[in-house]
Formats: structure tokens, C-alpha cells, sequence
């Protein structure tokens, strides 16, 4: 079975556990042969895979997956194909950058309120000196025995109305878009199941987000189930949305998301790399992991 490419994943330049290098030697010995890099409002770990992925005869897609506030909520933007150099995409990631330096700060204080002392600091550690992430935390927190998981401690800490959370405006739609297509790339849905829209709210997101000069949705993603793949896999039919896949893969720590992995996109879907043409020289195989 040829794995079909593999277009989210996450290294230590966001919250990954990997650096781009070695999550890279890791989804080559998968059997990935076409990876994309796409973590969190960054692109600064993309020269080290590309370099990694060339000694490696792989196929290192540059992305970014792009922080939104949409309404009241967070949705992530994956650009796939961006041109990391691109100045306007630059200029908007290192916005929300800064909001991350900040957010950082004010869950350390608001922890702090709450009891916990250090968790700036401990964050931080963990970061690599890289931006830092509500992940970072949460493994700090775990680290700390204050929870026995990371999911526990977004669920307890750092999620809407608990003592850690923190609202930040990221990036609009229109932004995310906006960047994404001028560093020449295309603007993926990331994982769309996760935001428990209803189907109302899902295809007005989806009708803007095409407005914008949106492309494409994950269909299959690591925090999909089998049953989410086919619901939009429909709307990325019905919608005319190209399809995407990505493991989400964030590293070894999480064993129920592994890269290598993915199930085919289901049948009708057109996937997103279908007219790429960075594909490896044999890019049928890759093609035709359709169905
Ligand atoms: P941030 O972009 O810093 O606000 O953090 C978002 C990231 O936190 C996501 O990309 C996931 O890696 C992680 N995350 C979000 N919700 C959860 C959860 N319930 N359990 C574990 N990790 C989560
Ligand atoms: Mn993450
Ligand atoms: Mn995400
Ligand atoms: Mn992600």
C-alpha cells in the first residue's frame, strides 16, 4: 500500500515534539513520500525539512497552518505550496506572533492567580526557544502532576471559562486566505469536524472561506473518524472543494495519531496535489490513493 501524502504535521518550530528534521527521517521510515510541514503561524522550521526531506528523495510540501478567529470561535487555515519568503505572508505570521508572545504571558499570570506557579517559565522551557503554545502548557501542567493528560488540562485550564484561558483575535478569514494566496499557495480547512458547527454554520463558513479564494478542506485528517471523512468528502463534492489528508501528527507521544497512516480519500473526491507538480517522478502511485 502506498501511503497518500501526508499534508499536516507539526514540529518543535510550533508544538511538535520532532524537529523538522527528524519528524521527516520519521515519516520516511512510514513510507510517506509526500509530507507537508504546516505548524502553528510559523514557517521557520521549513528549511530544515526541505533540506532534510531532499537528502531523504522525499517531497517536503512548505506549509503553515494559520491561527482564526471566525465569529466567536478558532478555525486553523492550512496553506499548502506557500512561499515561506513571501513578504505579506511573513508580515501577518509575525503578528501572530506576537499575540502568542502575549497570550504566553497572561496564562502564566492567570495560572499564577489560580495557584499554579512557574507555568510561564516551564512553558517556556519546553518551547525551544520557539513560539509558545497552549500545548506547551499543558505538557508543563501534566509534568507537574496538576493532570493526568494534555487533554485534561485543556479541558480543566485552558479552555473557554476555565482559570487559564486566554482570548486572543487572531488572524480574520479573509487575512489567512489572503496570505496564504499571496505567497502562491492554496487555503485548506484544517480538520473541519473539530469546531462542532452545524450544518448551517459549516456551509456558510465554507461559502466564505470559497469567497475568499479558499480551495480545499480536509476530508481525512488524524482527528476525523471514518464517518467524518464521508460527511466532507459530500461537501467537498457538493461545495467544489479540492480534498485534502493530513495525520495532524504532532509526535510519538500520541500513539493514536501516527504518520503513514492515513486512509484513502473517499471516492469523487478530487484531491488537492492532483495537479501538483513537485509530485515524486512515479506521481501516479501518489495520484491514484484516491478511493
Ligand atoms: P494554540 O494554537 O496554542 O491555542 O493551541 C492549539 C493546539 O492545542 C492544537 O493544535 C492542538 O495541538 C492542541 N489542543 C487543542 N485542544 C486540545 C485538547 N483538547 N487536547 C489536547 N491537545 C489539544
Ligand atoms: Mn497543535
Ligand atoms: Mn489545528
Ligand atoms: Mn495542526
Amino acid at each position: 500500500m502506498k501511503p497518500i501524502p501526508d499534508l499536516h504535521s507539526h514540529s518543535t518550530a510550533s508544538d511538535g515534539t520532532l524537529s523538522p528534521e527528524a519528524l521527516v527521517r520519521r515519516a520516511a521510515s512510514a513510507g510517506v513520500r509526500v509530507l507537508a510541514l504546516t505548524d502553528h503561524d510559523t514557517t521557520e522550521g521549513l528549511e530544515e525539512a526541505t533540506g532534510a526531506a531532499q537528502a531523504l528523495g522525499m517531497v517536503l510540501v512548505p506549509g503553515v497552518e494559520i491561527s482564526v478567529t471566525w465569529g466567536v470561535r478558532t478555525v486553523h487555515v492550512v496553506g499548502l505550496n506557500v512561499d515561506r519568503h513571501n513578504g505579506v505572508l511573513s508580515q501577518g505570521l509575525a503578528r501572530a506572533m506576537e499575540q502568542r508572545a502575549w497570550r504566553a504571558e497572561e496564562i502564566g499570570r492567570k495560572l499564577a492567580k489560580h495557584g499554579v506557579e512557574g507555568a510561564y517559565e516551564g512553558a517556556k522551557a519546553l518551547s525551544n526557544g520557539r513560539l509558545i503554545g497552549r500545548t506547551h502548557f499543558a505538557r508543563f501542567l501534566v509534568g507537574q502532576r496538576l493532570a493526568a493528560s494534555t487533554g485534561e488540562v485543556f479541558k480543566r485550564f485552558l479552555t473557554r471559562g476555565k482559570p487559564g484561558h486566554v482570548s486572543v483575535q487572531w488572524a480574520t478569514l479573509e487575512e489567512a486566505v489572503g496570505w496564504i494566496r499571496a505567497a502562491g499557495g492554496q487555503a485548506v480547512i484544517a480538520h473541519p469536524a473539530r469546531y462542532d458547527l452545524t450544518r448551517t454554520r459549516m456551509l456558510r463558513l465554507i461559502g466564505e472561506f470559497r469567497e475568499l479564494g479558499g480551495v480545499g478542506i480536509e476530508v481525512v485528517t488524524g482527528s476525523h473518524s471514518r464517518d467524518d471523512a464521508f460527511t466532507f468528502a459530500r461537501h467537498a463534492r457538493e461545495q467544489r472543494l479540492l480534498a485534502s489528508a493530513g495525520s495532524d501528527f504532532h509526535g510519538p507521544e500520541n500513539p493514536w495519531v501516527e504518520l503513514g497512516r492515513l486512509p484513502a480519500l473517499p471516492q469523487g473526491c478530487t484531491p488537492i496535489w492532483q495537479d501538483w507538480t513537485c509530485l515524486p517522478d512515479d506521481a501516479a502511485s501518489v495520484r491514484a490513493a484516491v478511493g
